[in-house]
């Protein structure tokens, strides 16, 4: 039997989780932020149209064949989850082409999300092209999705959006990170809080949708207050579909780590964090965004609503965990840091918060004072 693979990358937003993944292009163009260690040493190239075309060629000959499976085995041509299972265990089919696809199907199979960092580097008509190709092997597609960076999108004209809007691109993911131009310098992301207004009015101006992406902890000690209300104020002149928060998490391989070293950056501590998505959200005005916390180290992750009705209950939700005294605190972020905790309303639930307790005890008695060390473990293995 032929192996049939195609080509995928390594990251995607959590909220393509569900997505096919295609790769577009490889690695990152930039690479430089100080924060980001995803495509480090890995070279930037471009995929041609001929080999993504042959990539959603395979990925229709999959289809077919899981299809075919599916009738074989009894299950009348639906991808149900005993089918997937046996895809997932059949060592003749063990390529992650198959892995994925079936997952796919099994999910509903309606989203699509091309790789990797910046595609909109590609020239429009050639995007294009590779996005009517696929439009036409996957008329039913309801999303197809990308990352760009700012500065790409703000080369590109309205009219050139709209063109790919028409091929079939329906959401662009843009990491503004920051609106605060020293900080954006400080990381090294090669953007202006100017230029990023640019794209993202363009975006929108196009009808594409459009999700902004904001690291909460980013400006550190030094620069916070900065950070939040900086970037408050670029996504008030945006004003995108959505406005997606992570958290901060550094690791050594980021280059970001040695500034720590060097003393120039301090982390800032997870109820620092959340004085910090309390001014951002307050700093939130005249705009209509939907804000989504769908990242798993996000500490709270109930802090969600559509602006601006919902923006009083998620400065209520903030307000809440930071009135509550120290030691409940940190019995929320270790329980939330095992997967205990949903969000602050668990902390009144007797079973989960015992479980909590008694892991909290344990390892008080074994490595005392290392709470800190112990969160910060936990959440090194999120990334
Ligand atoms: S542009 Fe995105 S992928 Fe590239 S280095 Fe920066 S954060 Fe990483």
């Amino acid at each position: 039997m032929v192996e049939l693979c195609f080509e995928q990358g390594p990251i995607r937003p959590p909220s393509e989780a569900h997505s096919l993944l295609l790769r577009v292009t490889r690695n990152c163009p930039w690479n430089r932020c100080e924060f980001c260690h995803t495509y480090k040493e890995a070279k930037f190239s471009i995929r041609t149209a001929e080999e993504v075309k042959k990539d959603i060629d395979v990925v229709q000959e999959i289809i077919s064949e899981i299809r075919a499976l599916s009738w074989r085995y009894g299950f009348g041509g639906e991808i149900a989850a005993p089918l997937v299972n046996s895809i997932l265990q059949d060592p003749k089919r063990d390529s992650d082409g198959f892995h994925s696809v079936g997952l796919w199907l099994y999910t509903g199979g309606r989203n699509i999300f091309l790789q990797d960092g910046d595609n909109l580097i590609l020239k429009t008509s050639e995007l294009v092209e590779m996005l009517e190709y696929l439009k036409r092997a996957f008329p039913s597609a309801e999303r197809i999705t990308t990352y760009a960076r700012a500065k790409t999108v703000s080369r590109k004209k309205v009219e050139e959006l709209q063109d790919l809007s028409r091929a079939g691109l329906s959401r662009i993911h843009i990491g503004l990170e920051t609106g605060y131009d020293p900080l954006l310098q400080f990381v090294k992301r090669g953007v202006t809080a100017q230029e990023h207004i640019e794209a993202g009015r363009r975006v929108k101006e196009s009808g594409i949708s459009l999700s902004e992406y904001v690291i909460l902890g980013l400006g550190g000690r030094g620069m916070w207050r900065e950070h939040a209300a900086e970037t408050a104020r670029v996504l008030n002149q945006i004003n995108p579909d959505f406005i997606r928060v992570r958290t901060l998490k550094v690791l050594k391989t980021m280059p970001l780590h040695q500034k720590i070293e060097k003393g120039e950056f301090i982390i800032t501590s997870d109820d620092e964090m959340m004085e910090e998505l309390r001014l951002l959200i307050d700093h939130l005005q005249g705009i209509t965004s939907a804000f989504v916390s769908d990242h798993i180290l996000n500490l709270l992750q109930e802090v969600e609503g559509k602006l601006p009705e919902e923006k009083e209950k998620m400065l209520n939700l903030i307000e809440r965990y930071l009135s509550l005294p120290k030691k409940e605190r940190d019995s929320y972020r270790f329980g939330r840091r095992v997967g205990v905790y949903q969000s602050v309303e668990d902390l009144s639930r007797p079973e989960l918060r015992n479980r909590v307790e008694r892991v909290l005890q344990q390892i008080e008695s074994e490595r005392p004072a290392s709470l800190e060390e112990v969160l910060s473990e936990l959440t090194e293995s999120f990334i």
